[in-house]
């Protein structure tokens, strides 16, 4: 049975998020105390309901439990926004996401047990800041913390070398995943291929490793 994903908070993410699920032609649940937003989405939503989530008796009533993935998103409401994550947790909904506005309430959030709490402006910012911080670097995502995943500018120093030759692995810790070729990615590279000009390679790995590499096999 295709997945069940039910978002609270119909503001500038959580409705994104709908819409996104839309355009997946996935199953979401759309819930928002405010009427406008719900009807705003309701075109995206397989269900749209208005609620206030930190009502247990209400969750309860949508049958909240059932779902596979629960997105909390509620902006400054950072109360309700622990008190509903709380809730769903309790509920046992298996997977509860949540979005964090401080790294107080990401902290709060984790302890109560939210299976992953994302902070989209604080990683956008770190996103840019690699980004424009290194001209090797070309994009950055934050797989733990302390591990990600790369793109970065094959320089001169590497041109012409094949994988096998670099030994990024061996040498650094980090591994090349993946080579990007103009529009084309080639996500199994073999020993044997070539790194050529204006290449970006993928790669994978602890933060110290990436950074070693970047700064001393680049
Ligand atoms: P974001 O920055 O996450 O996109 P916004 O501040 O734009 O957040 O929107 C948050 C949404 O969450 C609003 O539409 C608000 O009505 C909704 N919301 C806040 N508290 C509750 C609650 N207790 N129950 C249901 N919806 C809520």
């Amino acid at each position: 049975m295709a997945k069940q994903f039910v978002v609270f908070g119909l503001g500038r993410f959580g409705g994104s998020m709908v819409k996104e699920f839309y355009e997946l032609g996935a199953e979401v649940m759309a819930i928002d105390k405010n009427e406008n937003k719900v009807s705003e989405y309701s075109k995206y939503a397989t269900h749209a309901v208005v609620a206030n989530a930190i009502d247990e008796t209400t969750l309860k009533q949508l049958g909240i439990r059932n779902f596979d993935h629960a997105f909390v998103s509620f902006g400054d409401n950072i109360e309700a926004s622990i008190l509903t994550s709380l809730l769903l947790k309790d509920l046992g909904v298996s997977k509860v996401w949540a979005k964090a506005q401080s790294n107080y309430h990401q902290k709060v959030l984790e302890k109560i047990g939210v299976d992953r709490v994302i902070h989209p402006e604080r990683d956008m910012a770190k996103r840019i800041a690699h980004h424009i911080a290194s001209e090797k670097m070309i994009d950055y995502i934050e797989l733990s913390e302390d591990y990600s995943m790369v793109e970065l500018i094959a320089t001169s120093k590497i041109h012409n070398r094949t994988l096998a030759e670099l030994d990024v692995r061996a040498r650094y810790g980090c591994t090349v995943v993946g080579i990007q070729r103009g529009r084309e990615i080639n996500a199994s590279p073999n020993a044997d291929e070539v790194i050529k000009k204006e290449d970006i390679l993928l790669i994978i790995g602890h933060n110290a490793e990436i950074a070693r590499f970047e700064a001393h096999g680049l």
